[in-house]
């Protein structure tokens, strides 16, 4: 990935009170219209003119811009490795971190990050915009002051959110919690099962009981990530023919097993026979709720209890992006049996204990 770095001070002529990194990877937030009319990548050495009252949060930022912004449709795990890369290098000179990300894939971007970060002690803050910054209604501005407000926080010295975020309209969510929940309105994200770490209004109100304090981890990045996964989304109907296309997927290592309610599927023999054939053969099942709130509680209906006696292994409350980018990296770390014994164990605060 190539990247272009500029330095910006907005607190000259004082001194800036914290160091922050700007990570610009792409998606709505940086386009702008240009002279024939044309959407192009914002140029970031105006950000200041654009941005007025950064001057007033006193930080000097380093910007590091994709030279090829992505539209996050076509983030891929190249792009979370070079962002992860970006962090782990620059982590001892900055307080923390911004990370500018189309909306659309952020929370599965957010999620791997959270995963390749073990022993993360500062801010990384995913943030974004459903309309660009050059449109006058544009929630760019308020959305980008307040991730940077965030990441510069700091409590007698530490940072008040020592882990990695998205923050978007007037909501701080855990990363790997988070779901884009609407692509019309400004409120795009929930995290249904995890309360807000923070909520912007006249001030900033955080959720000192929910903010996750860091692991005695040494801090490392992990970067290798497998893609030898599958999802199988249940639906009333489902055919013997599609499931096992699913599962028998040519080199396939794990599938996430999209299931109802807390976690039940159909108990039809043709349907637990081929799970059990698929456990037997070596891939990883791992249940996800389509619900997005509450838990898979494997053997609380009679239509889950066979997928716990069978090996399916229970993804609790767990999201599909956190699952989704769990697995890859579980098993680009670690393997296959490592990660059949890890996966529904919490890594990074994506699920319940
Ligand atoms: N398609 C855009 C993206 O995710 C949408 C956005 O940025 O909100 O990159």
């Amino acid at each position: 990935m190539n990247y272009t770095r500029i330095q910006i001070d907005t607190a000259t002529p004082a001194k800036p009170r914290s160091k922050v990194m700007l990570i610009y990877t792409g998606g709505t937030f940086g386009m702008t219209y240009n002279e024939t009319g044309v959407l192009v990548p914002f140029d970031f050495s105006l950000i200041k003119e654009q941005l007025p009252a950064l001057r007033n949060l006193y930080l000097e930022i380093t910007v590091v811009a994709f030279t090829t912004p992505v539209d996050s449709s076509n983030i891929s795990p190249d792009h979370w490795k070079a962002i992860g890369q970006i962090i782990f290098e620059n982590y001892a000179s900055h307080d923390g971190f911004v990370v500018l990300h189309g909306t659309d894939t952020m929370a599965f971007t957010a999620s791997a990050i959270s995963f390749m970060l073990p022993g993360l002690r500062k801010p990384v803050i995913f943030t974004g915009a459903q309309l660009p910054i050059s449109q006058p209604r544009s929630d760019a501005r308020e959305n980008l002051i307040t991730a940077l407000e965030i990441a510069s926080a700091r409590i007698d010295g530490k940072p008040v959110v020592p882990e990695v975020c998205i923050y978007f309209d007037n909501q701080l969510l855990r990363g790997n919690r988070a779901k884009k929940v609407e692509s019309m309105h400004f409120d795009a994200f929930q995290s249904g099962n995890y309360p807000a770490l923070a909520r912007a209004g006249v001030k900033i109100d955080y959720n000192a009981a929910a903010i996750a304090q860091p692991l005695a981890h040494e801090f490392n990045l992990l970067a290798a990530f497998d893609g030898a996964i599958a999802i199988l989304k249940l639906f009333p109907g489902i055919q013997q023919h599609t499931v096992e296309a699913v599962l028998n997927c040519k080199g396939v290592k794990a599938v996430i097993i999209e299931t109802f309610g807390s976690g039940n599927a159909p108990t039809a023999d043709w349907f637990i026979t081929s799970l059990k054939a698929a456990i037997d053969a070596g891939i990883i099942l791992f249940n996800v709720s389509q619900c997005p709130g509450g838990m898979v509680e494997q053997g609380r209906y009679e239509t889950s209890k066979e997928l716990a006696t069978i090996g399916v292994i229970s993804g609790r409350d767990i999201t599909l992006e956190a699952a989704v980018t769990k697995l890859m990296l579980m098993l680009g770390e670690f393997g296959v049996e490592v990660t059949r014994a890890q996966i529904g164990k919490p890594m990074a605060g994506e699920m319940a204990g």
